[in-house]
């Protein structure tokens, strides 16, 4: 008989995640032997959760909405980009028995925007809409890139704020409200709020987007979400969602886990034909 190794996704709501499915075939694509399931986990029950998953066995966990805060100070040990995002989506069981806590929403973000969308982030003003656990993931990978600056705007203007002034020393970074945005202009715009989510966007002024600018919405969903269809109304020459983030994420977390990189392209590529059948 042979033993899966076990992994799964926990967070609260969880019945539509994707994972199980994206992990499923990173596993056959790559000959792993591992079971990956998702479980409903409220925020409350989260540490004796995890608790009971690794004393029985489970070798890695993902931890979404709105579990990424409490995985962080879950884990013995972080990566230093989990480190500043102070949130964790990956927990992996390390040979001594410790818990190793990464983030990789923001690698995965830059990886679906560079290498699946073929863009060049270097020299670029881009501007991050949105304050929380998923912006303060993504701002010290995009600085990775060399980009010029990055404008954090917030409709809690503190927020934005506090934000800019923990990765100063990354680069030029500057945090505002959605009314202090003014007549300035971005080649990249991205949504990080969770507006999309409710069919909504932040009230943005308009000339927002650069000549030739692109927009992408961190969140993702059957249909063009709301601030998809923003970028297209405003011209972007592309306006993307979160779906190959959120495979790239995936990858990044096997990764971790099984020291083998899956392939994303196929994987990225059935799940956009699924939701466009
Ligand atoms: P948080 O709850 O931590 O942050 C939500 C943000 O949205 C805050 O900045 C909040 O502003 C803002 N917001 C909420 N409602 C409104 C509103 N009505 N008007 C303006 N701003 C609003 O969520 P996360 O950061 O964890 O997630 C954000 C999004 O990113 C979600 O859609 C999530 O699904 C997506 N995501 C996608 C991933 C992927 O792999 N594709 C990975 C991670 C996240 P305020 O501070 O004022 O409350």
């Amino acid at each position: 008989m042979i033993l899966l190794d076990k992994y799964a996704v926990f967070g609260h709501p969880i019945k539509h995640s994707k994972s199980p499915r994206i992990h499923k075939i990173f596993a056959e694509q790559t000959s792993q032997a591992l079971e990956y399931i998702a479980q409903e986990v409220p925020a409350e029950q989260f540490s004796t959760a995890v608790d009971c998953f690794f004393s029985n066995g489970g070798k890695g966990l993902n931890c979404t909405i709105p579990l990424k805060e409490l995985a962080w100070s879950y884990a013995d040990l972080k990566t230093e980009r989990a480190q500043l995002s102070k949130a964790v989506n990956t927990l992996a069981i390390q040979n001594d028995g410790s818990i190793l806590g990464d983030n990789t929403d923001g690698i995965g973000l830059v990886t679906d925007l560079m290498r699946n969308h073929g863009l060049t982030l270097a020299g670029s003003k881009i501007l991050i809409l949105g304050a929380g656990g998923a912006s303060r993931g993504i701002i010290a990978p995009i600085f990775e890139q060399s980009v010029a600056s990055i404008v954090i705007a917030n409709r809690t203007v503190d927020k934005a704020l506090n934000l800019a002034a923990e990765f100063q020393h990354k680069g030029h970074i500057n945090g505002c409200g959605f009314n202090d945005l003014g007549s300035q202009q971005f080649d990249l715009i991205i949504n990080a709020t969770s507006t999309s989510l409710s069919g909504q966007i932040p009230p943005l002024p308009r000339h927002l987007l650069a000549n030739k600018g692109v927009c992408y919405d961190l969140a993702y969903s059957n249909e063009p979400t709301a601030f998809v269809r923003w970028g297209e109304e405003n011209q972007a020459l592309k306006s993307l969602d979160g779906l190959g983030m959120l495979v790239e994420q995936a990858a990044e977390a096997f990764f971790i886990w099984r020291g083998i990189r899956p392939e994303t392209a196929p994987v990225i590529q059935l799940l956009n034909a699924e939701r466009n059948s």
